[in-house]
Protein backbone atom coordinates (compact mmCIF):
# COMPACT_ATOMS: atom_id res chain seq x y z
CA UNK A 1 0.00 0.00 0.00
CA UNK A 2 1.51 3.10 -0.92
CA UNK A 3 1.68 6.19 1.52
CA UNK A 4 1.32 9.87 1.00
CA UNK A 5 5.00 10.99 2.48
CA UNK A 6 5.14 13.57 5.42
CA UNK A 7 5.87 17.04 4.61
CA UNK A 8 9.52 18.44 4.30
CA UNK A 9 10.02 21.35 6.62
CA UNK A 10 10.42 23.96 3.75
CA UNK A 11 6.79 22.49 2.52
CA UNK A 12 5.11 22.29 5.91
CA UNK A 13 6.61 26.57 6.35
CA UNK A 14 5.26 27.24 2.03
CA UNK A 15 1.68 25.27 3.09
CA UNK A 16 1.11 27.34 6.36
CA UNK A 17 2.12 30.26 4.53
CA UNK A 18 -0.26 29.40 2.14
CA UNK A 19 -3.28 28.79 4.10
CA UNK A 20 -2.75 31.68 5.73
CA UNK A 21 -2.99 33.70 2.26
CA UNK A 22 -6.45 31.66 1.46
CA UNK A 23 -4.53 29.01 -1.23
CA UNK A 24 -0.80 28.63 -3.30
CA UNK A 25 -0.29 31.93 -5.24
CA UNK A 26 0.51 31.38 -8.83
CA UNK A 27 2.28 34.02 -10.74
CA UNK A 28 1.41 32.67 -14.71
CA UNK A 29 3.20 34.49 -18.13
CA UNK A 30 1.83 33.47 -21.45
CA UNK A 31 4.00 33.33 -24.97
CA UNK A 32 2.82 33.30 -28.28
CA UNK A 33 -0.39 32.99 -29.98
CA UNK A 34 -4.15 33.71 -28.99
CA UNK A 35 -4.58 29.94 -28.66
CA UNK A 36 -2.33 30.41 -25.81
CA UNK A 37 -4.01 32.96 -24.37
CA UNK A 38 -7.19 31.21 -24.16
CA UNK A 39 -5.32 27.90 -22.77
CA UNK A 40 -4.06 30.23 -20.01
CA UNK A 41 -7.83 31.25 -19.08
CA UNK A 42 -8.64 27.64 -18.75
CA UNK A 43 -5.67 26.86 -16.65
CA UNK A 44 -6.67 29.80 -14.38
CA UNK A 45 -9.87 28.19 -14.36
CA UNK A 46 -8.59 24.52 -13.79
CA UNK A 47 -6.17 25.85 -10.55
CA UNK A 48 -8.97 28.13 -9.44
CA UNK A 49 -11.58 25.66 -9.21
CA UNK A 50 -8.87 23.95 -6.90
CA UNK A 51 -8.21 26.36 -4.45
CA UNK A 52 -5.03 27.95 -6.67
CA UNK A 53 -4.87 32.10 -6.51
CA UNK A 54 -3.10 34.36 -8.81
CA UNK A 55 -1.21 36.94 -8.43
CA UNK A 56 0.38 39.73 -10.98
CA UNK A 57 3.42 39.74 -8.69
CA UNK A 58 6.12 37.28 -9.19
CA UNK A 59 7.96 38.13 -6.08
CA UNK A 60 4.50 37.01 -3.96
CA UNK A 61 4.47 33.84 -6.13
CA UNK A 62 4.62 30.12 -4.55
CA UNK A 63 4.36 28.64 -8.24
CA UNK A 64 5.85 30.41 -11.47
CA UNK A 65 4.57 29.10 -14.58
CA UNK A 66 4.90 29.25 -18.18
CA UNK A 67 2.61 28.76 -21.16
CA UNK A 68 4.96 28.52 -23.79
CA UNK A 69 5.27 28.35 -27.63
CA UNK A 70 7.05 25.86 -30.24
CA UNK A 71 6.49 28.32 -33.15
CA UNK A 72 9.06 30.47 -33.35
CA UNK A 73 12.97 30.37 -32.32
CA UNK A 74 12.51 33.71 -30.19
CA UNK A 75 9.76 32.12 -28.04
CA UNK A 76 12.32 29.51 -27.15
CA UNK A 77 15.05 32.03 -26.32
CA UNK A 78 12.85 34.15 -24.08
CA UNK A 79 11.47 31.14 -22.15
CA UNK A 80 15.36 29.66 -21.92
CA UNK A 81 16.04 33.50 -20.18
CA UNK A 82 12.90 33.78 -18.22
CA UNK A 83 13.82 29.93 -16.63
CA UNK A 84 17.37 31.53 -15.98
CA UNK A 85 16.34 34.14 -13.88
CA UNK A 86 13.94 31.79 -11.81
CA UNK A 87 16.73 29.35 -11.19
CA UNK A 88 18.19 31.86 -8.81
CA UNK A 89 15.39 32.78 -7.10
CA UNK A 90 14.03 29.16 -6.89
CA UNK A 91 17.39 28.69 -4.63
CA UNK A 92 16.74 32.08 -2.69
CA UNK A 93 12.96 31.07 -2.09
CA UNK A 94 11.97 27.68 -2.81
CA UNK A 95 9.69 28.03 -5.91
CA UNK A 96 7.89 25.50 -7.73
CA UNK A 97 8.80 26.16 -11.42
CA UNK A 98 6.45 24.69 -13.74
CA UNK A 99 6.19 25.00 -18.16
CA UNK A 100 3.36 24.23 -20.21
CA UNK A 101 2.19 23.81 -23.78
CA UNK A 102 3.85 23.44 -26.77
CA UNK A 103 7.34 23.77 -25.60
CA UNK A 104 6.25 21.31 -22.86
CA UNK A 105 5.47 19.04 -24.97
CA UNK A 106 7.74 19.20 -27.79
CA UNK A 107 11.07 19.50 -25.62
CA UNK A 108 10.35 17.53 -22.59
CA UNK A 109 13.46 15.51 -22.75
CA UNK A 110 15.57 18.46 -23.34
CA UNK A 111 13.96 20.90 -20.51
CA UNK A 112 14.28 17.43 -17.88
CA UNK A 113 17.60 16.81 -18.62
CA UNK A 114 19.25 20.48 -19.15
CA UNK A 115 16.84 22.41 -17.17
CA UNK A 116 17.01 20.22 -13.38
CA UNK A 117 15.20 23.28 -11.81
CA UNK A 118 12.04 23.03 -13.29
CA UNK A 119 9.18 20.88 -11.53
CA UNK A 120 6.76 20.30 -13.55
CA UNK A 121 6.06 20.06 -17.43
CA UNK A 122 2.22 19.53 -19.03
CA UNK A 123 1.43 19.83 -22.47
CA UNK A 124 -1.60 21.53 -23.89
CA UNK A 125 -3.48 18.12 -23.51
CA UNK A 126 -2.89 17.69 -20.43
CA UNK A 127 -4.10 20.80 -17.91
CA UNK A 128 -6.43 18.97 -15.82
CA UNK A 129 -3.74 17.35 -14.26
CA UNK A 130 -1.70 20.28 -13.39
CA UNK A 131 -3.10 20.62 -10.11
CA UNK A 132 -2.11 17.39 -8.72
CA UNK A 133 1.23 17.71 -10.37
CA UNK A 134 1.95 21.33 -8.45
CA UNK A 135 0.67 20.17 -4.90
CA UNK A 136 2.85 17.18 -5.26
CA UNK A 137 5.67 19.83 -6.13
CA UNK A 138 4.75 22.09 -3.62
CA UNK A 139 4.03 19.88 -0.34
CA UNK A 140 6.29 16.56 -1.95
CA UNK A 141 9.17 18.64 -3.98
CA UNK A 142 8.27 15.70 -6.70
CA UNK A 143 9.03 16.58 -10.46
CA UNK A 144 6.05 16.30 -12.41
CA UNK A 145 5.40 14.96 -16.03
CA UNK A 146 1.77 15.04 -18.48
CA UNK A 147 2.55 15.31 -22.05
CA UNK A 148 0.10 12.51 -23.13
CA UNK A 149 -1.44 14.14 -26.32
CA UNK A 150 -5.59 12.75 -26.31
CA UNK A 151 -7.62 12.54 -29.36
CA UNK A 152 -10.88 13.87 -27.42
CA UNK A 153 -9.85 16.45 -25.03
CA UNK A 154 -11.72 19.94 -25.85
CA UNK A 155 -11.85 21.44 -22.43
CA UNK A 156 -15.13 21.73 -23.55
CA UNK A 157 -16.51 21.85 -20.17
CA UNK A 158 -14.42 24.40 -18.39
CA UNK A 159 -15.55 27.60 -18.24
CA UNK A 160 -12.07 29.58 -19.17
CA UNK A 161 -11.07 32.75 -16.33
CA UNK A 162 -11.38 35.97 -18.37
CA UNK A 163 -10.57 39.16 -17.59
CA UNK A 164 -12.89 42.40 -18.49
CA UNK A 165 -13.20 43.52 -21.69
CA UNK A 166 -15.32 43.66 -24.88
CA UNK A 167 -12.97 41.09 -26.90
CA UNK A 168 -13.90 37.10 -26.10
CA UNK A 169 -11.85 34.60 -27.78
CA UNK A 170 -13.39 31.26 -28.27
CA UNK A 171 -11.15 27.90 -29.21
CA UNK A 172 -13.72 25.50 -31.24
CA UNK A 173 -11.25 23.17 -32.30
CA UNK A 174 -7.78 21.85 -31.09
CA UNK A 175 -4.90 20.30 -32.59
CA UNK A 176 -4.32 20.18 -36.84
CA UNK A 177 -3.98 17.35 -38.92
CA UNK A 178 -2.20 19.29 -42.04
CA UNK A 179 1.23 18.83 -41.49
CA UNK A 180 2.81 21.71 -42.95
CA UNK A 181 6.60 20.92 -42.92
CA UNK A 182 8.16 23.28 -41.37
CA UNK A 183 5.49 23.32 -38.28
CA UNK A 184 5.13 21.72 -35.17
CA UNK A 185 1.78 22.10 -33.99
CA UNK A 186 0.58 18.90 -35.19
CA UNK A 187 3.37 17.24 -32.88
CA UNK A 188 2.43 19.51 -29.71
CA UNK A 189 -1.55 19.92 -30.22
CA UNK A 190 -2.19 16.34 -31.59
CA UNK A 191 -4.89 15.70 -34.07
CA UNK A 192 -7.95 17.64 -34.80
CA UNK A 193 -10.61 17.53 -32.40
CA UNK A 194 -13.97 20.03 -32.61
CA UNK A 195 -16.25 21.34 -29.83
CA UNK A 196 -19.85 20.58 -30.17
CA UNK A 197 -21.57 23.97 -31.06
CA UNK A 198 -24.19 23.44 -28.40
CA UNK A 199 -21.48 24.13 -25.99
CA UNK A 200 -19.77 26.87 -28.40
CA UNK A 201 -22.94 29.18 -28.67
CA UNK A 202 -23.20 28.94 -24.82
CA UNK A 203 -20.03 30.04 -24.30
CA UNK A 204 -20.74 32.83 -26.88
CA UNK A 205 -23.84 33.85 -24.98
CA UNK A 206 -21.76 34.08 -21.70
CA UNK A 207 -19.53 36.27 -23.31
CA UNK A 208 -22.35 38.30 -24.39
CA UNK A 209 -23.39 38.30 -20.90
CA UNK A 210 -20.62 39.80 -19.22
CA UNK A 211 -20.19 42.53 -21.84
CA UNK A 212 -18.22 40.68 -25.01
CA UNK A 213 -19.17 42.30 -28.07
CA UNK A 214 -16.77 41.04 -30.26
CA UNK A 215 -15.95 37.17 -30.69
CA UNK A 216 -12.59 35.59 -32.32
CA UNK A 217 -13.51 32.28 -33.37
CA UNK A 218 -10.34 30.03 -33.23
CA UNK A 219 -8.23 27.30 -34.25
CA UNK A 220 -5.13 26.13 -36.24
CA UNK A 221 -6.93 25.83 -39.00
CA UNK A 222 -10.61 26.55 -38.09
CA UNK A 223 -11.92 25.50 -41.92
CA UNK A 224 -11.59 22.04 -40.77
CA UNK A 225 -14.04 22.45 -37.60
CA UNK A 226 -16.91 19.46 -37.96
CA UNK A 227 -19.27 18.64 -35.63
CA UNK A 228 -22.15 15.81 -36.91
CA UNK A 229 -23.82 18.18 -39.41
CA UNK A 230 -22.28 21.13 -38.44
CA UNK A 231 -19.28 23.05 -40.70
CA UNK A 232 -17.57 25.86 -40.02
CA UNK A 233 -19.27 28.52 -41.81
CA UNK A 234 -22.46 27.08 -40.49
CA UNK A 235 -21.10 27.74 -36.39
CA UNK A 236 -19.25 31.24 -38.06
CA UNK A 237 -22.96 32.43 -38.68
CA UNK A 238 -24.39 30.84 -35.67
CA UNK A 239 -22.66 32.77 -33.52
CA UNK A 240 -22.87 36.00 -35.39
CA UNK A 241 -26.70 35.29 -34.81
CA UNK A 242 -26.08 35.38 -30.90
CA UNK A 243 -28.36 38.39 -29.92
CA UNK A 244 -25.70 40.85 -28.57
CA UNK A 245 -22.94 40.35 -30.66
CA UNK A 246 -21.45 43.00 -32.82
CA UNK A 247 -18.87 41.66 -34.19
CA UNK A 248 -17.38 38.08 -35.62
CA UNK A 249 -13.56 37.35 -36.80
CA UNK A 250 -12.48 33.82 -37.18
CA UNK A 251 -8.34 32.46 -37.15
CA UNK A 252 -6.58 30.65 -39.10
CA UNK A 253 -8.23 29.44 -42.34
CA UNK A 254 -6.04 27.21 -44.35
CA UNK A 255 -6.13 28.42 -48.02
CA UNK A 256 -6.64 24.56 -49.48
CA UNK A 257 -10.07 23.78 -48.25
CA UNK A 258 -11.65 27.65 -48.02
CA UNK A 259 -15.58 26.63 -48.55
CA UNK A 260 -17.66 28.61 -50.50
CA UNK A 261 -20.08 28.63 -47.70
CA UNK A 262 -17.35 30.38 -45.62
CA UNK A 263 -16.72 32.98 -48.11
CA UNK A 264 -20.56 33.42 -48.72
CA UNK A 265 -20.94 34.25 -44.95
CA UNK A 266 -18.25 36.65 -44.65
CA UNK A 267 -19.56 38.62 -47.56
CA UNK A 268 -23.13 38.20 -46.49
CA UNK A 269 -23.38 38.56 -42.74
CA UNK A 270 -23.54 42.41 -41.71
CA UNK A 271 -22.03 40.95 -38.08
CA UNK A 272 -19.32 38.96 -39.82
CA UNK A 273 -15.63 40.95 -40.60
CA UNK A 274 -14.81 41.82 -44.39
CA UNK A 275 -11.27 40.24 -43.15
CA UNK A 276 -10.00 37.37 -43.91
CA UNK A 277 -6.56 35.90 -42.62
CA UNK A 278 -5.21 34.10 -45.50
CA UNK A 279 -2.01 32.59 -44.62
CA UNK A 280 0.21 32.07 -47.89
CA UNK A 281 3.76 31.46 -46.58
CA UNK A 282 5.33 31.67 -50.03
CA UNK A 283 4.49 32.00 -53.56
CA UNK A 284 6.45 29.58 -55.30
CA UNK A 285 5.48 26.22 -56.19
CA UNK A 286 8.74 24.62 -55.59
CA UNK A 287 8.63 26.30 -51.72
CA UNK A 288 4.72 25.29 -51.26
CA UNK A 289 5.25 21.75 -51.91
CA UNK A 290 8.21 21.07 -49.71
CA UNK A 291 6.28 22.96 -47.43
CA UNK A 292 3.51 20.74 -47.88
CA UNK A 293 1.11 23.27 -47.94
CA UNK A 294 -1.67 21.79 -50.29
CA UNK A 295 -2.21 24.94 -52.68
CA UNK A 296 -0.42 26.27 -55.52
CA UNK A 297 0.33 29.97 -56.24
CA UNK A 298 -2.31 29.45 -59.24
CA UNK A 299 -5.18 27.95 -56.63
CA UNK A 300 -4.12 30.47 -53.58
CA UNK A 301 -4.79 33.49 -56.37
CA UNK A 302 -8.07 31.79 -57.60
CA UNK A 303 -9.47 31.75 -54.27
CA UNK A 304 -8.23 34.46 -53.62
CA UNK A 305 -9.98 36.30 -57.21
CA UNK A 306 -13.32 34.34 -55.84
CA UNK A 307 -12.90 36.23 -52.68
CA UNK A 308 -12.47 39.56 -54.55
CA UNK A 309 -15.57 39.17 -56.63
CA UNK A 310 -17.46 38.55 -53.41
CA UNK A 311 -17.17 42.22 -52.53
CA UNK A 312 -14.36 44.65 -50.92
CA UNK A 313 -12.55 41.78 -48.19
CA UNK A 314 -9.36 43.04 -46.84
CA UNK A 315 -6.66 40.58 -46.63
CA UNK A 316 -3.87 39.65 -44.14
CA UNK A 317 -1.40 37.16 -44.41
CA UNK A 318 1.98 35.00 -42.52
CA UNK A 319 4.75 34.97 -44.69
CA UNK A 320 8.28 32.33 -44.10
CA UNK A 321 11.62 34.23 -45.82
CA UNK A 322 14.62 32.11 -46.10
CA UNK A 323 12.80 28.22 -45.95
CA UNK A 324 15.06 25.09 -46.56
CA UNK A 325 16.52 25.73 -50.42
CA UNK A 326 14.58 28.69 -51.12
CA UNK A 327 16.47 30.42 -53.87
CA UNK A 328 16.78 34.11 -54.54
CA UNK A 329 14.51 33.74 -57.94
CA UNK A 330 12.03 32.17 -55.92
CA UNK A 331 12.11 34.31 -52.59
CA UNK A 332 11.81 37.41 -55.26
CA UNK A 333 8.40 35.73 -56.55
CA UNK A 334 7.02 36.13 -53.25
CA UNK A 335 8.08 39.39 -52.87
CA UNK A 336 6.61 40.82 -56.28
CA UNK A 337 2.96 39.01 -55.17
CA UNK A 338 3.11 40.20 -51.92
CA UNK A 339 3.50 43.95 -53.79
CA UNK A 340 0.74 43.02 -55.88
CA UNK A 341 -1.57 40.97 -53.41
CA UNK A 342 -1.86 44.47 -51.37
CA UNK A 343 -2.48 42.73 -47.95
CA UNK A 344 -3.50 45.19 -45.22
CA UNK A 345 -0.95 43.29 -43.09
CA UNK A 346 1.41 40.47 -43.17
CA UNK A 347 3.19 38.64 -40.25
CA UNK A 348 6.39 38.08 -41.28
CA UNK A 349 8.80 35.31 -40.19
CA UNK A 350 12.66 34.20 -40.56
CA UNK A 351 12.54 30.24 -40.93
CA UNK A 352 13.83 28.81 -37.90
CA UNK A 353 13.79 24.97 -37.65
CA UNK A 354 11.70 23.12 -35.42
CA UNK A 355 12.58 19.90 -33.59
CA UNK A 356 10.54 16.40 -35.13
CA UNK A 357 9.02 18.37 -37.95
CA UNK A 358 8.76 16.94 -41.36
CA UNK A 359 11.27 19.48 -42.72
CA UNK A 360 13.64 18.84 -39.84
CA UNK A 361 13.92 15.78 -40.81
CA UNK A 362 13.47 15.97 -44.81
CA UNK A 363 15.43 19.22 -45.97
CA UNK A 364 18.51 21.19 -44.58
CA UNK A 365 18.37 24.52 -42.95
CA UNK A 366 20.59 25.64 -45.39
CA UNK A 367 19.62 29.13 -45.78
CA UNK A 368 23.05 31.41 -44.18
CA UNK A 369 21.09 33.54 -41.38
CA UNK A 370 21.91 37.15 -43.14
CA UNK A 371 20.00 36.02 -46.21
CA UNK A 372 17.40 35.09 -44.30
CA UNK A 373 17.38 37.99 -42.02
CA UNK A 374 17.78 40.24 -45.68
CA UNK A 375 14.77 38.75 -46.75
CA UNK A 376 12.67 39.04 -43.78
CA UNK A 377 13.72 43.03 -43.47
CA UNK A 378 12.65 43.41 -47.18
CA UNK A 379 9.07 41.99 -47.11
CA UNK A 380 8.20 43.98 -43.88
CA UNK A 381 9.72 46.82 -45.73
CA UNK A 382 7.76 46.52 -48.56
CA UNK A 383 4.68 45.77 -46.27
CA UNK A 384 5.05 48.32 -44.08
CA UNK A 385 5.14 50.87 -47.26
CA UNK A 386 1.68 49.21 -49.02
CA UNK A 387 -0.13 48.85 -45.47
CA UNK A 388 1.08 53.12 -44.97
CA UNK A 389 -0.71 53.59 -48.35
CA UNK A 390 -3.36 52.10 -48.10
CA UNK A 391 -3.95 54.09 -44.37
CA UNK A 392 -3.33 57.15 -45.68
CA UNK A 393 -5.64 56.55 -48.36
CA UNK A 394 -8.07 56.72 -45.34
CA UNK A 395 -7.06 60.18 -44.04
CA UNK A 396 -10.34 62.58 -44.67
CA UNK A 397 -12.87 59.51 -44.43
CA UNK A 398 -15.03 58.60 -41.27
CA UNK A 399 -14.56 54.70 -40.44
CA UNK A 400 -16.87 52.79 -37.92
CA UNK A 401 -14.55 51.74 -34.88
CA UNK A 402 -15.73 49.70 -32.12
CA UNK A 403 -14.14 50.59 -28.30
CA UNK A 404 -12.08 48.68 -27.13
CA UNK A 405 -10.74 50.48 -24.28
CA UNK A 406 -8.03 53.26 -23.06
CA UNK A 407 -5.48 53.54 -26.02
CA UNK A 408 -2.03 52.00 -24.87
CA UNK A 409 -0.03 55.57 -24.42
CA UNK A 410 -2.78 57.99 -22.79
CA UNK A 411 -5.69 56.65 -20.83
CA UNK A 412 -6.91 60.11 -22.29
CA UNK A 413 -7.42 58.43 -25.91
CA UNK A 414 -9.89 55.95 -26.88
CA UNK A 415 -8.43 52.60 -28.95
CA UNK A 416 -10.53 50.32 -30.78
CA UNK A 417 -10.47 48.68 -34.34
CA UNK A 418 -12.06 48.79 -37.89
CA UNK A 419 -13.98 46.26 -39.23
CA UNK A 420 -10.70 45.74 -41.36
CA UNK A 421 -9.06 44.85 -37.98
CA UNK A 422 -7.19 48.22 -37.76
CA UNK A 423 -5.91 50.06 -34.81
CA UNK A 424 -7.44 53.27 -34.30
CA UNK A 425 -6.73 55.74 -31.88
CA UNK A 426 -8.65 58.97 -30.97
CA UNK A 427 -9.02 61.32 -28.18
CA UNK A 428 -11.91 61.01 -25.51
CA UNK A 429 -14.65 63.81 -26.13
CA UNK A 430 -16.04 64.01 -22.56
CA UNK A 431 -18.93 61.97 -24.20
CA UNK A 432 -21.09 59.60 -23.05
CA UNK A 433 -19.93 56.48 -24.82
CA UNK A 434 -18.17 53.19 -23.28
CA UNK A 435 -16.42 50.20 -24.04
CA UNK A 436 -18.37 48.11 -26.71
CA UNK A 437 -19.95 51.16 -28.20
CA UNK A 438 -19.65 51.60 -32.39
CA UNK A 439 -18.54 54.96 -33.15
CA UNK A 440 -17.73 57.04 -36.28
CA UNK A 441 -14.24 58.41 -36.48
CA UNK A 442 -12.99 61.30 -38.66
CA UNK A 443 -9.55 59.59 -39.81
CA UNK A 444 -6.70 62.88 -39.98
CA UNK A 445 -3.24 60.44 -39.88
CA UNK A 446 -2.17 57.19 -39.93
CA UNK A 447 1.07 55.31 -39.27
CA UNK A 448 1.58 51.81 -41.57
CA UNK A 449 -0.19 50.31 -37.71
CA UNK A 450 -2.61 52.91 -36.81
CA UNK A 451 -4.58 55.20 -38.05
CA UNK A 452 -5.82 58.97 -35.60
CA UNK A 453 -8.74 60.52 -35.83
CA UNK A 454 -11.37 62.05 -33.90
CA UNK A 455 -15.11 61.13 -32.70
CA UNK A 456 -17.97 61.94 -34.90
CA UNK A 457 -21.34 60.23 -33.48
CA UNK A 458 -22.16 57.02 -32.17
CA UNK A 459 -23.08 54.75 -35.14
CA UNK A 460 -26.20 52.76 -35.74
CA UNK A 461 -25.03 48.54 -35.31
CA UNK A 462 -28.74 47.53 -36.40
S1 LIG B 1 -2.20 24.24 -40.96
FE1 LIG B 1 0.01 23.90 -41.16
S2 LIG B 1 0.89 25.80 -40.27
FE2 LIG B 1 -1.24 25.71 -39.57
S3 LIG B 1 -1.15 24.64 -37.58
FE3 LIG B 1 -1.57 23.06 -39.12
S4 LIG B 1 0.46 22.27 -39.67
FE4 LIG B 1 0.78 24.23 -38.62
Amino acid sequence: MSRTPLLLPTSLKRLAASTKRGGYQVYMETFGCQMNEYDTELVRSIMKARGFQFTPVDEEADVILFNTCAIRENAHNRLYGHLARYKARKKERGLVIGVLGCMAQNLKQELLETRSWIDVLVGPDAYRRLPDLLTDALEHQRRGLAVDLSEYETYAQIVPDRGNGVNGWIAVMRGCDNFCSFCVVPYTRGRERSRDPEGILEETRRLVSQGVRQITLLGQNVNSYRSGAWSFAHLLVAVADVPGIQRVRFTSPHPKDFPQALLEAVAEHPMICNQIHLPLQSANDRILERMGRGYTRREYLHLVEAIQKKGPIVLTTDLICGFCGETDEEFQETYDLVKEMQYQAAFVFKYSERKHTIAARKYSDDIPEPVKGYRTNEIIELQKEISLQKNHALIGSKVDVMIEGDAKKSHRQWMGHTEHNVTVVWPKDGGQELPGDLVSISIHDATPSTLYGTAHSSCSVD
